[in-house]
């Protein structure tokens, strides 16, 4: 481990704009982009708008 600097990569959450490190970031991609979200309630509420799935082949 080499990197010295001492602030992480920070992200915001797409749907509560939360920042949070890029490593504890949850991520989904989408066709065109990545969004990120501070955790998998985010990450659901998400799912729930665009339902990618139907939403029955959760894993
Ligand atoms: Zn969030």
């Amino acid at each position: 481990m080499t990197e010295q600097r001492k602030t992480p990569e920070q992200v915001a959450c797409e749907i509560c704009l939360t920042e949070v490190p890029l490593g504890d970031a949850h991520k989904a991609e989408t066709d065109d982009y990545i969004v990120y979200f501070c955790g998998l309630e985010c990450y659901r509420q998400w799912q729930k708008q665009h339902r990618q799935d139907d939403g029955s082949n959760q894993h």
